[in-house]
């Protein structure tokens, strides 16, 4: 039967304290016991149902984690403070000194970061690697490895997991695969694929408002409550937690995260399609010429679409930041890293998002400075929306890449 994450969504039955139809926010950051004995138990983690302390759990954030886990198809989830924070808290939980993780070498700079920069002053080493070859995952896999980490679609390259695949190689070592699907929520179910667990910056498509960070992190209730755990928790410990009001409000957004990535996909595809005939070199995985294409299409659940995210390359960063900066002015988005807004963002990643990773490495992942990432937008029309982005490329003179 075809995965149909949406209506999981939508069949979820929340009552509020007081009969209201939203679930009510608990403003609290600790929790009364009736009995001492009660508090006991419930540090050992052994009174269901019972709370102790906000940056453990709270009533909103747990129900926000069960809405998520419910989309991805996990047993449940965690939500963090920030997309890092549930990053950082996953991999700092499974891996410690002396561990190594294979990683794809196109993913977020703050996570290349911090596996590049911070792992190893705690001992954990990382290869990384091109995801999209399996035999090249296979041959990085060692004796001390214990994470296969990639993202569903890569940002900014947009590259496509096998995830099937990688589980596979990661059952075959006894690994978790680990897999960020900031991209393409709703698209792609990495769970159902084989991922043992599936991460989200919540602050992207998922909560679509640009007005908070916010992470997940779902799993099997073994790993979610070793993340909660008062003695040797990532998410307890480390402290990255969300505030109940942000809870509340994302899970409000949620629900209408299906409307909005149907929009997004749509708006993508046509401006992907309009800006390669064109001549542009752009990379959608929708598109034909994408290399990912098909396997997308093996993964997704289709009435979500390819997702929002296009590339274009117009050839230098200076052209980059000239058509950015018109294309701002004439009211066309936003030049602003992030993504998932209702107006479409443009950044060009080898300066902004990716500016982490040193260029030598950029150049050879395929990473240009005329590189621009699109987080296309809600727009009604969105042919109009074409017509004034050729206008501003004209004034720009900024040249389809094979006539550069
Ligand atoms: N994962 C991906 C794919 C991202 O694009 C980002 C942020 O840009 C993150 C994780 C980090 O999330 P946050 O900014 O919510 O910490």
């Amino acid at each position: 039967m075809k995965y149909k994450p949406a209506d999981r969504i939508q069949d979820l039955q929340y009552f509020g304290e007081f009969g209201g139809v939203n679930p009510s926010i608990s403003d609290s950051s600790t929790y009364t016991f009736l009995s001492a004995k009660t508090m006991f138990d419930t540090f050992e983690g052994n009174a269901e149902g019972c709370y102790l302390y906000s940056r453990h759990s709270s009533p909103s954030n747990l129900y926000l984690g069960e809405a998520l886990a419910a989309m991805e198809g996990t047993e449940t989830a965690n939500v963090f403070g920030s997309g890092m924070g549930a990053i950082t808290a996953t991999l700092m939980q499974l891996c410690k000194a002396g561990d190594h993780i294979v990683c794809s070498r196109t993913i977020y700079g703050g996570t290349y970061a911090f596996l590049k920069n911070f792992a190893p002053q705690l001992g954990i080493e990382t290869t990384f690697i091109d995801i999209t070859k399996n035999e090249v995952v296979e041959a990085a896999v060692k004796k001390n490895t214990k994470v296969i980490y990639c993202e569903s679609v890569s940002n900014p390259l947009l590259e496509i997991a096998d995830l099937k695949s990688l589980s596979q190689i990661s059952k075959n070592h006894n690994l978790q695969l680990v897999v960020d699907n900031t991209f393409s929520p709703l698209s792609i179910s990495p769970a159902k694929l084989g991922a043992d667990i599936v991460i989200h910056s919540l602050t992207k498509f998922i909560n679509g408002s640009s007005d908070t960070v916010g992470g997940v992190v779902c799993g099997t209730k073994d790993f979610i409550n070793a993340l909660r755990n008062v003695n040797d928790g990532a998410a307890m410990l480390f402290g990255s937690t969300m505030d109940s009001l942000r809870a509340s409000s994302i899970l409000k957004n949620l629900r209408t995260l299906h409307i909005r990535m149907k929009q997004h996909s749509k708006n993508a595809m046509h401006l992907a399609e309009k800006f390669q005939e064109d001549g542009f070199k752009t990379v959608y995985p929708g598109l034909e010429s994408h290399p990912g294409n098909q396997l997308f299409k093996t993964m997704m659940n289709e009435d979500y679409g390819f997702g929002g995210m296009l590339t274009i390359d117009v050839g230098s960063l200076d052209k980059a930041n000239e058509l950015m900066e018109l294309m701002q002015e004439r009211n066309l988005g936003y030049l602003a890293v992030s993504l998932g807004f209702y107006k479409t963002l443009f950044s060009a990643p080898g300066t902004s998002t990716s500016s982490e990773i040193p260029e030598e490495e950029q150049n050879e992942m395929g990473l240009s400075d005329g590189l621009i990432r699109f987080s296309i937008g809600l727009d009604n029309d969105i042919s109009r929306t074409y017509n004034h982005m050729k206008e501003c490329m004209e004034e720009v003179g900024v040249l389809p890449t094979e006539m550069v």
